[in-house]
């Protein structure tokens, strides 16, 4: 057994159908008393329901967290005196409850309705004039996560499939990580098998409650893995994908089997782990199979990536990579974004 640290991030979760029914108790056992409630407009109607006594509602939380509607979401959590953010939705939503944290120290209580797993890390994100800047602050990270499957069954199948594989790609990466360690890997094995198992059974019958709790126990997970490891190349590309405007989720969905080809001879153990959760070999085929089983797009060309963009892309990825089992080198990553460009099967 290698040396390792573990950094246990303090969080307190709820899991379960119907668990969101306990959003009052949970606001109370923070102490807070003048709520500020997050959601997209699209979730409001949702988070209406659910009856909770607020200070101030902000349901005009976007994609990217934009520092504009930042600023808005803030000055709304000062006008109203709130004393806590609640965000319920995905990880855009939950990405404004941590914007306004980062600046104010308010508690956040996140409610996710996605697999983004945005809920377990430190990590927050804000754009500004077209780039986006992220960091890590122990302020941001919800101090009480509502798990609620229920709240998932309407989350559309595609936006589920790709959201679950953004997931599969922390865990993929906690596992060759090179701060990661036993336990992470023991949660990032878990979580594979449980977004992998259950995504069929979601896409034959979104409303298979039994399989969203699966998925969304999977996603509890492979946030866990990512709020105490570093990424590697996959995460990289996409960041970089992302600066390109390329959609999120369905960005790392399309590139995972390429990267995880990239590094397949580099990092055996976390191969062999990957494929005991996957249950089948090799794990880049794997990948790509289940993806074309749950229909996802499978060519960057058909989520809005140009070709002439390729090159430029594979340059920005390789001048400053992130640690990789495998060393990022310009060619073989050019050839990783075109096989990701045209969606051959690795
Ligand atoms: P998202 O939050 O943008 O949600 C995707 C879509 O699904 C939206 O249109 C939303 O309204 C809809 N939706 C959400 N829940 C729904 C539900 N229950 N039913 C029906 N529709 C629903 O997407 P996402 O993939 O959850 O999050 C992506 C964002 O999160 C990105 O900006 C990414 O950078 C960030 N993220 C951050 C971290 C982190 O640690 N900070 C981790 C992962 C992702």
């Amino acid at each position: 057994m290698r040396s390792f640290v573990y950094n246990g991030l303090p969080a307190r979760v709820v899991f379960g159908a119907g668990a969101v029914r306990q959003l009052a108790a949970e606001v109370e056992r923070l102490g807070a008393k003048r709520v500020l409630m997050i959601s997209t407009p699209g979730r409001a109607a949702m988070v209406a329901k659910l009856g909770l006594q607020v200070a101030g509602t902000f349901d005009r939380a976007v994609m990217h967290t934009p520092i504009a509607a930042v600023q808005e979401a803030r000055q709304m959590a000062n006008a109203v005196r709130a004393d806590c953010c609640v965000a319920v939705g995905g990880g855009s939503t939950i990405g404004f409850g941590k914007a306004i944290a980062l600046t104010s120290g308010l508690p956040v209580l996140a409610v996710p309705t996605t697999y983004s797993g945005s809920e377990m890390t430190t990590i927050w994100g804000i754009s500004e004039g077209g780039a986006k800047k992220t960091g890590r602050d122990p302020k941001v990270l919800p101090k009480t996560v509502i798990y609620d499957p229920e709240l998932t069954l309407d989350l559309p199948v595609a936006v589920s499939a790709a959201s679950a594989m953004n997931a599969i790609a922390h865990c993929v990466e906690a596992l060759y990580a090179p701060d990661g360690n036993p336990i992470v890997s023991l949660m990032a094995e878990e979580g594979i098998r449980a977004l992998s198992a259950a995504l069929p059974a979601i896409v034959a019958n979104p409303k298979d409650l039994s399989s969203r709790g699966e998925a969304l126990y999977g996603a509890w997970l492979a946030g866990s893995t990512i709020s105490t490891t570093t990424v590697g190349l996959h995460h990289k590309l996409c960041h970089v994908l992302g600066g390109l405007g390329l959609p999120h989720a369905e960005t790392h969905a399309i590139v995972l089997p390429h990267a995880v080809r990239y590094n397949y001879d580099a990092a055996g153990d976390a191969m062999s782990r990957l494929e005991r959760a996957l249950r089948v070999r090799p794990a880049f085929q794997a990948i790509y199979d289940l993806e074309t089983r749950l229909e996802l797009p499978l060519r960057l060309a058909e989520i809005g990536m140009k070709e002439a963009d390729l090159e430029r892309a594979a340059r920005i990825a390789t001048e400053a990579p992130y640690p990789n089992p495998r060393k990022v080198e310009y060619g073989p990553v050019l050839a990783l974004l075109r096989a990701a460009f045209e969606g051959v099967r690795p």
